[in-house]
């Protein structure tokens, strides 16, 4: 009896119309959010790490990286290509 929806729901940045707040949320249908301290109500304007090919999920930290052989860039560990030229790892 679990629950996984909640970790699947896309993330959005949300802001204040007329404050320009932003804020970072999980957005639902039918779910409105408010700033915690203006009451604003928050619109979503854009999505946060659209999940898909080429997007890694892990943190950008050296060691998570590796230098591409060919361009010589950092890229994800965790991606089958090169980030920057498409060489397979
Ligand atoms: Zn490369």
């Amino acid at each position: 009896m679990s629950n996984e929806s909640a970790t699947t729901e896309p993330i959005f940045r949300l802001r204040a119309a007329a404050s320009g707040r932003e804020a970072i949320a999980p957005v639902s249908d039918g779910v409105v959010y408010r700033d915690a301290e203006t009451g604003e109500e928050l619109e979503p304007v854009a999505a946060v790490l659209p999940s898909g090919d080429g997007v890694s999920r892990l943190p950008r930290t050296p060691v998570n990286l590796r230098v591409c052989r060919r361009c010589e860039q950092l890229t994800p560990r965790d991606l089958a290509n090169c980030e920057f030229c498409g060489l397979p790892a």
